[in-house]
């Protein structure tokens, strides 16, 4: 095990043997450095300071701007422009549930090293509102396969596309509450 200090400033965590004179996040002197009494395993530590589960989610997120803000401009706009954004506009729809999925299981990983179960309040949560993102890129995947751009289903597609982007703000606001989180052991 590593012993930690904790910046009483700005709350970064550094391992004693790596801390130079000042805090390396804001600036102030290695004195206002405090022991921290949490002991994680070298393991855990290291695993949650990947941040697999932010970083990958950005992935469903870029896709997810594409499918809504691609597909109005992508049919209104002459060509050839409108048909390469619709193209874009294509892939991001269909890539999504897949992305999406990934996310999903860096979520379970991520939740399961810091809290070492998933049924946490927070989580819990976290796990439905997931779920229902998930679902709503398949289900956006699908209205694309059986309609393609076409005028409906277009807007069915941004539609649901809103919904999903609303779940996706609500995932990354618990998320970023819960970024600094680590159960001891
Ligand atoms: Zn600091």
């Amino acid at each position: 095990m590593t012993n930690y200090l904790r910046c009483r400033a700005c709350d970064f965590l550094a391992e004693e043997g790596a801390l130079g004179d000042v805090c390396p996040a804001c600036g102030l002197p290695r004195t206002v450095f405090e022991p921290y009494p949490k002991q994680i395993s070298e393991r855990r530590r290291s695993l949650a300071g990947r941040h697999f589960h932010p970083i990958g989610v950005h992935l469903p997120q870029v896709l997810l701007l594409g499918c809504i803000l691609l597909p109005i401009p992508g049919r209104f706009l002459p060509a050839p422009l409108g048909a390469e954004l619709l193209v874009l506009a294509k892939w991001s729809v269909l890539l999504m549930p897949f992305a999406a999925l990934l996310a999903f299981i860096t979520g379970l990983v991520d939740g399961r090293l810091r809290f070492k179960k998933l049924e946490t309040p927070l989580l819990r949560s976290k796990m439905r509102v997931g779920a229902a993102f998930l679902a709503l890129t398949v289900v956006i995947s699908v209205v694309y396969l059986v309609a393609g751009f076409g005028t409906a289903s277009t807007w069915i597609i941004v539609a649901l596309g809103l919904v999903a982007g609303r779940c996706a703000f609500y995932l990354g606001r618990t998320g970023a509450s819960m970024f600094n989180c680590i159960l001891p052991g």
